[in-house]
Order: structure tokens, then C-alpha cells, then sequence
């Protein structure tokens, strides 16, 4: 499948990888929009949250990742931010399901 957060979790693209657990991988984000930029991708190809199977249990283990990362990053104290894009509209350009940390810095709301 032509999919570049695929590719990644297959070796074929380098990442720079923060955690990695059996179901997991986090990397950090090519274009870092803050200090903490970290995208957090289920192993197996979903195409977005919208597309997940709520009988899995794959939500689970990647907020059980976010919650690791966070703390090793040292963000559970000032917060941060988890977004997810899903379709056209909200800006998703990779067709893999992929959570956004973005910490180390404060952020608007409501987002633009
Ligand atoms: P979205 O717009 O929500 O689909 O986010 C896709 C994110 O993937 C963007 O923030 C990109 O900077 C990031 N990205 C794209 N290609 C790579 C890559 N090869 N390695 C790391 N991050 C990437
Ligand atoms: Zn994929």
C-alpha cells in the first residue's frame, strides 16, 4: 500500500522514533509546529479515528503511548495538546490514523 506512515513502520522511510511498543509507534513530526511535536501511529493501517474499530482496542494503547510520552517529555505538569484530523475539511493529509502531541509551548483556543 502506497502509505508513507506505512513505510515507516515497515523501515522503507526513517523516522526519528520516540516510543515503540507492539501495537504503537511514535516519531517525531517532520514539520514541528511546537517545541514537542510527536505523531503517535497504530502499527496496523487504519485511514482515520473516524475509520477505527470501536470493538479493538487500539484507542486504548495509543492514549496508554500518549501518556508515556507526555510524562517523558516532561508535559503533565503544563499540559499539551492531542489533536486529530480527520478528511478534507480538517486538514488531514496523511490517510493513516495519526495523533498529534504538541507541547512546550502555550495554544490558542478555539483553534483556527
Ligand atoms: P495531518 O495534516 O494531520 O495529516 O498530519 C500529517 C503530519 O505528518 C504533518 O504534520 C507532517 O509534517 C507529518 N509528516 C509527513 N511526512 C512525515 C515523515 N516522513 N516523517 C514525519 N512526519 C511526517
Ligand atoms: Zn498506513
Amino acid at each position: 500500500m502506497d502509505c508513507i506512515f506505512c513505510k515507516i513502520i515497515n523501515g522503507e522511510i526513517p523516522c526519528t522514533k520516540v516510543y515503540e511498543d507492539e501495537n504503537v509507534l511514535a516519531f517525531k513530526d517532520i514539520n514541528p509546529v511546537a517545541p514537542v511535536h510527536i505523531l503517535i501511529i497504530p502499527k496496523t493501517h487504519v485511514e482515520s479515528a473516524y475509520m477505527v474499530d470501536t470493538t479493538s482496542n487500539i484507542l486504548n494503547k495509543i492514549f496508554e503511548a500518549i501518556k508515556i510520552i507526555a510524562n517523558e517529555q516532561g508535559l503533565q505538569e503544563n499540559g499539551f495538546r492531542i489533536v486529530t484530523n480527520i478528511g478534507e475539511s480538517a486538514g488531514q493529509t496523511v490517510k493513516h490514523l495519526h495523533f498529534h502531541l504538541l507541547g512546550g509551548r502555550d495554544f490558542n483556543w478555539p483553534p483556527g
